[in-house]
């Protein structure tokens, strides 16, 4: 792997795929603005999960909810009593730690705060005199819980006043459309509702690019089946999420599945797909088997019988929930990682490649004119192609400085269109990986094209 994070950091804020949040008024911590080519490799990841959760299974629809929901929503799913974290101040140096990353750190990976209760850790912390990563003291404040969902307020009289949430999960939203969905979709059980949009977390130590954010998207997908079968759905969407990776041309190497040591009381089973990022191994994504827990808790809270019966039996029950859920943003750092080369070529020069799959990839293709007279010819091979998928067009520069640009940024072909085409309707089309040029008729650009860029 050649993939450090300042060589992504530099990369991206130089190719227009991702450039710090605010930046001209000194920036906004752990914000990121999707560019121009960002914004079209992150639409491109959510497009391919989307195909691969959504519009592939038969059994399977999509939602987009609402950001903002009614509070007792999050009282239901416990988010105003437990959705926090173990805070720590440094006495020294006044920086904020969680507690169980510290011992995770000190411990290097052996002792595993998740079965650890805040008088465990804070003893630990204390015995092993665990220092502070940032002025090296051992002076801790003792933990307090800080709870992670952003309040806002709604109303526009102070008295009229309510706290409200930005929601720190998209999962409710599925939950709390259960019925709708399966009334409208006449779905029987099991069946699935995925969806894809932002979430919020408050989170005590952000950072690592856009591996941790404050503001960042999720795509989740939940799985209501009968229990007795959630098992079997259990390991199915654990493979799936596997297999999803693998498709996108993740090096199996790179990936593993973690259990978690410490369940949720209402969770039978819960594992992450860990990455090898830049940072070391960390949680990609999440399976669990939530069991009936959520929709039990939104039947008790909003008092609506959210029991599906079973069209043949006649058997009333509150399903089962399957969740698998993966952070847009965090699967982007991934996709980044794993695409990063660094190539020595025969002169002696290095090339940068990003060798994303084609399907993630912001354009397809990249038209070139050998030279500025043959713009004519190579703008009409762009606006035919265009109307297909993204390409990009450039004139300026050597030919090596603008297949340099391309392999930056991923871009998988480079059709050059030289003094021939215009006698003989043929192009170049150079390989981004291979850097193989083949040459072909115009009109067979498209489907040669459509054909590999398919996820
Ligand atoms: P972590 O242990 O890293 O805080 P989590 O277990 O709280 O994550 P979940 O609540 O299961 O995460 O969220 C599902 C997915 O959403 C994660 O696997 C990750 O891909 C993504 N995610 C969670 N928090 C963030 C964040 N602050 N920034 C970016 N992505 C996130």
């Amino acid at each position: 792997m050649k993939a450090t994070m300042d060589k992504l950091v530099n990369l991206c804020k130089g190719r227009g795929i991702i450039f710090p949040g605010s930046e001209i008024y000194g920036g906004m911590g752990n914000t990121w603005d999707y560019g121009p080519i960002g914004v079209e490799i992150k639409n491109n990841i959510k497009r391919a999960w989307w195909k691969r959760f959504v519009q592939e299974s038969d059994n399977s629809y999509g939602i987009d909810a609402a950001i903002l929901m009614n509070s007792r929503v999050w009282e239901a799913s416990g988010h105003t009593t437990s959705f926090s974290d173990p805070k720590m101040d440094c006495k020294f140096c006044k920086t904020r730690h969680r507690a169980d990353n510290l011992i995770e750190a000190h411990s290097k990976g052996k002792v595993n705060p998740d079965t650890m209760t805040n008088e465990e850790m804070e003893a630990y912390i204390r015995e092993h005199h665990v220092t502070c990563p940032k002025c090296g003291k051992s002076d801790f404040t003792p933990i307090r819980t800080f709870n992670l969902m952003f309040e806002t307020s709604r109303g526009v009289t102070e008295e009229g006043q309510n706290t409200i949430y930005l929601r720190p999960e998209t999962a409710q939203g599925e939950f709390v459309n259960f019925l709708n969905v399966q009334r409208t979709t006449r779905a029987k059980v099991p069946f699935g509702i995925g969806q894809i949009g932002k979430a919020f977390r408050n989170e005590i130590t952000p950072g690592n690019f856009i591996f941790r954010t404050i503001e960042f998207e999720q795509m989740e997908h939940q799985w209501f089946c009968k229990k007795g079968t959630d098992s079997e759905y259990y390991n199915y969407f654990k493979k799936a999420a596997w297999d999803f990776l693998l498709d996108l041309g993740f090096d199996p190497e790179h990936l593993r599945y973690k259990d978690h040591d410490k369940l949720a009381h209402y969770a039978k089973a819960a594992c992450d797909i860990q990455y090898l990022f830049p940072i070391g191994w960390s949680e990609l994504n999440g399976i669990h088997n939530r069991t009936d827990y959520d929709l039990s808790r939104h039947s008790e809270f909003s008092g609506k019988n959210m029991e599906y019966t079973d069209p043949v039996t006649g058997e009333k029950y509150i399903p089962y929930v399957i969740e698998y859920s993966i952070g847009a943003d965090r699967l982007m750092l991934a996709v980044l990682t794993e695409a990063y080369d660094e190539e020595t070529l025969d002169n002696g020069e290095t090339r940068v490649v990003m060798r994303f799959h084609p399907a993630v990839a912001a354009y397809k293709v990249a038209i070139l004119p050998l030279q500025k007279n043959l713009g004519e010819k190579a703008r009409e091979i762009y606006k035919k192609l265009a109307k297909s998928f993204m390409c990009t067009y450039d004139e300026a520069g050597s030919i090596g400085k603008r297949y340099r640009r391309q392999d930056e940024i991923g871009t998988p072909f480079c059709v050059t269109v030289d003094f021939d085409t215009a006698n003989d309707n043929t192009v170049t089309v150079r390989d981004r990986d291979t850097m193989e040029q083949i040459r072909m008729p115009i009109d067979q650009l498209e489907s040669y094209i459509t054909d590999k860029i398919k996820f």
